[in-house]
């Protein structure tokens, strides 16, 4: 069956610490052939960019992951977000592109943070259209505003992943060619069954987000289970399961600017 792109995950996360090249291994012989890896604050960058100069099979994004704004949080400081746009300007070559990044209105209440937040965001997506970088974007209780945001600076490249906003919501983004990469929790969730149904084969991928959203909710995910996703996607659009591996990495492809 055809090579599987995983696109969003921690596999940087102290989660896999211990094992992470025998996850790696676990994941190629699934027949994952590429894994993209985030980070979300400065320090996982460096983390990503690290672990992508020892790996070629890692795709890296650099990001500032919008739960860095949370209510309940220090509030990150303007020198480290200053200093991740920096990085990414200056490490832009050698990316495959920018996040995690994006809104989360379920952490992020406080209008004032909100804003922070939104203004953090968009300085990203500028920094991506103008460095022709495609963005690897979180939304979490935002899913409209961040598409929003998106279409109004005119990104080209995206890739949504987990989106838990509304299938008419996903289906504007598709309309815009955005791809959303569904992960293994589709399994115990009813509103990611209903954006697959919704979305055309076109606009779907593949990621796991580990180590969170796997099948069981609270036990460690790994790249590994891309399969899981890749069966759910046949099973809902009654697509034959070596058609939805290609064409999802196709379309990861395309997000991506890779080329086949
Ligand atoms: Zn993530």
């Amino acid at each position: 069956m055809g090579a599987m792109i995983d696109s969003h995950t921690h596999l940087t996360d102290a989660a896999f610490a211990e094992d992470r090249d025998a996850v790696m291994e676990r994941a190629w012989s699934a027949g994952v052939s590429q894994i993209a890896i985030v980070g979300q604050d400065l320090a996982e960058n460096q983390a990503v960019l690290a672990a992508a100069s020892r790996h070629s099979a890692l795709l890296p994004f650099l990001g500032l992951h919008p739960d860095r704004f949370a209510d309940r949080a220090p509030m990150i400081e303007e020198a480290e977000q200053a200093a991740i746009l920096a990085m990414i300007r200056q490490r832009g070559a050698e990316i495959t592109g920018i996040g995690e990044v994006g809104l989360d209105y379920w952490v992020c209440r406080d209008e004032q943070r909100r804003q922070r937040q939104r203004e953090a965001f968009k300085a990203l997506v500028r920094l991506a259209c103008e460095l022709n970088l495609p963005l690897n974007v979180h939304s979490r209780s935002a899913g409209r505003h961040t598409l929003d945001l998106l279409l109004e600076q005119g990104a080209r490249r995206v890739l949504m992943h987990a989106f838990d906003g509304k299938a008419s919501h996903a289906l504007r983004g598709a309309e815009a060619g955005y791809v959303f990469s569904v992960p293994p929790s589709i399994v115990r969730s009813q509103q990611k069954r209903k954006l697959v149904r919704a979305l055309p084969m076109e606009a779907l991928a593949l990621e796991t987000d580990s180590p969170v959203l796997g099948p069981q909710a609270g036990v460690r995910n790994e790249p590994a289970n891309l399969t899981i996703c890749a069966g759910a996607i046949a099973e809902i659009k009654g697509v034959a399961e070596p058609v939805v591996r290609q064409m999802a990495a196709e379309n990861s492809r395309r997000a991506f600017g890779l080329s086949g």
